[in-house]
């Protein structure tokens, strides 16, 4: 199908900023730029049109680190201690999951996100209850809604969680090879599987090759949580001797290929061997503020040449979807832990929220350029949160109000308009929301 959408402002790739149209042939832009003359382009003849006037079109956003499930259990553990957040609320709800629920989780979750212009979700996703049932029916959710996921499969073998997180490795292995071969989208990116080792304390150094070894099988990057809080520093220290970074990069596993999440506690000589062997973060700032985890040095990591990615996290750690917010919430934590109001711009935090971050998950999403995804958001230019309109960058990342998200454009195609999901009404999300948790308590 061809698309030409046309807004009064944009945000694009080669640092337009006036009136704009894309061109989308099959969910690919392969033309962007002034409207006249996109317009004039023969494959624009016959194009469905979509008018963004009075509105800013800015490349969708994308969430490098999420667990869907978790937007059930927001606001059932906050405010609690780590280990009876862990007891009475995640690991009380979460092993009674069956797929029908995950679905419901992920219609909550990624409607949510995409009510606040997340285009592509990254779902880390532990609750596999030794098969693929619920991760297909939570990307089957995404399907539904229109939305770009990748379903990051986890490998868990720590004996001391629920049944429903642990595998051995073989059958990690075998599930994850059933489901990236399952969703293979090689065209348009729709769905991607990639593997995720849970963490050091969640998965064996064996299990944490194991991911490693499929992600190099299966071509893609594999994601790990590393060094969130400090306890994470001195049980690596005490079981390997080694820092976290350390102790993984000393593993059969290609660190080139790896998306560290969180890295809060990583000192200099880890994040000097980040950079040094191309390594990536899903930086999750919200989420590090609401469980007081830490300040990763993200203004160091950026100038050494990582890639870094923003994640919400989970949404009973945030407790918010919005990778918008995100980029705000890094822009100013970075300038409070420095002490210094120009640690970090708008601009690198609003490239951290799309296309490093596209970089980040290897996907071509996160610009307005052609090659990449057409992926989309308008912004309506008539919210006083935008003006004045003279500094869009700067106005997006730190006063951008989510009632300003209009219209949300995925692979071409138009997944919110007008405010509302196309595809899946918000009515039908509640109810199944307020039926599943109906019994849940504080
Ligand atoms: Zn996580």
């Amino acid at each position: 199908m061809h698309v030409l959408v046309t807004a009064d402002r944009a945000i694009t790739d080669d640092g337009s900023r006036g009136p704009t149209s894309v061109l989308s042939v099959g969910g690919e832009i392969v033309a962007v730029g002034d409207p006249a003359t996109v317009a004039a382009d023969p494959r624009a003849a016959g194009a469905q049109r979509i008018d963004w006037s009075r509105r800013a079109m800015v490349p969708g956003t994308v969430n490098t680190h999420n667990h869907s499930f978790q937007s059930l259990l927001r606001g059932i553990g906050d405010d609690l201690p780590f280990l009876e957040w862990r007891d009475k609320a995640l690991y009380k709800y979460s092993p009674r999951l069956r797929a029908e629920d995950m679905a419901t989780a992920a219609l909550f979750a990624f409607g949510e996100m995409l009510l606040h212009g997340v285009t592509t979700v990254c779902d880390f996703y532990y609750l596999n209850a030794q098969g693929n049932e619920n991760a297909s029916a939570t990307i089957d959710a995404a399907r539904r809604l229109g939305m770009r996921i990748v379903l990051a499969r986890c490998f868990y073998d720590w004996e001391g969680a629920p049944a429903a997180y642990r595998e051995t490795i073989p059958q990690a292995v075998a599930h994850f090879e059933e489901l990236h071969a399952k969703y293979k989208d090689p065209a348009r990116f729709l769905t991607t599987v990639q593997p995720a080792p849970h963490s050091q304390h969640g998965a064996t150094p064996a299990m944490i090759e194991a991911g490693a070894g499929c992600a190099a099988d299966a071509g893609v990057p594999w994601h790990i949580h590393l060094a969130e809080e400090t306890y994470q520093v001195e049980q690596s220290l005490e079981r390997f001797g080694k820092r976290p970074l350390v102790a993984v990069s000393q593993l059969q596993v290609d660190m080139s290929a790896m998306i560290a999440v969180h890295g809060c506690w990583f000192d200099d000589g880890e994040r000097a061997l980040l950079a040094e062997r191309g390594g990536s973060l899903a930086y999750c700032p919200g989420s590090n503020m609401f469980l007081g985890d830490g300040v990763t040095d993200l203004v160091d990591l950026v100038a050494r040449g990582v890639r870094v990615g923003l994640g919400t996290d989970g949404g009973c750690s945030n407790n918010r979807v919005s990778v918008f917010d995100e980029m705000r919430a890094a822009a100013l934590l970075q300038k409070v832990h420095r002490c210094d109001g120009q640690a970090i711009d708008a601009e690198t935090c609003f490239a951290l929220g799309t296309r490093t971050a596209g970089d980040v998950l290897r996907l071509p999403v996160g610009r307005i350029a052609p090659g990449y995804r057409c992926d989309l958001v308008a912004l309506d230019l008539d919210d006083p949160s935008l003006w004045p309109v003279q500094a869009l960058e700067k106005n997006v990342v730190y006063a951008l109000s989510s009632r300003a998200i209009t219209d949300v454009v995925v692979d071409g195609e138009e997944v919110v308009s007008a405010r509302r999901l196309k595809h899946v009404s918000l009515d039908e999300i509640q109810a199944r929301v307020s039926e599943l948790t109906r019994d849940w308590r504080r």
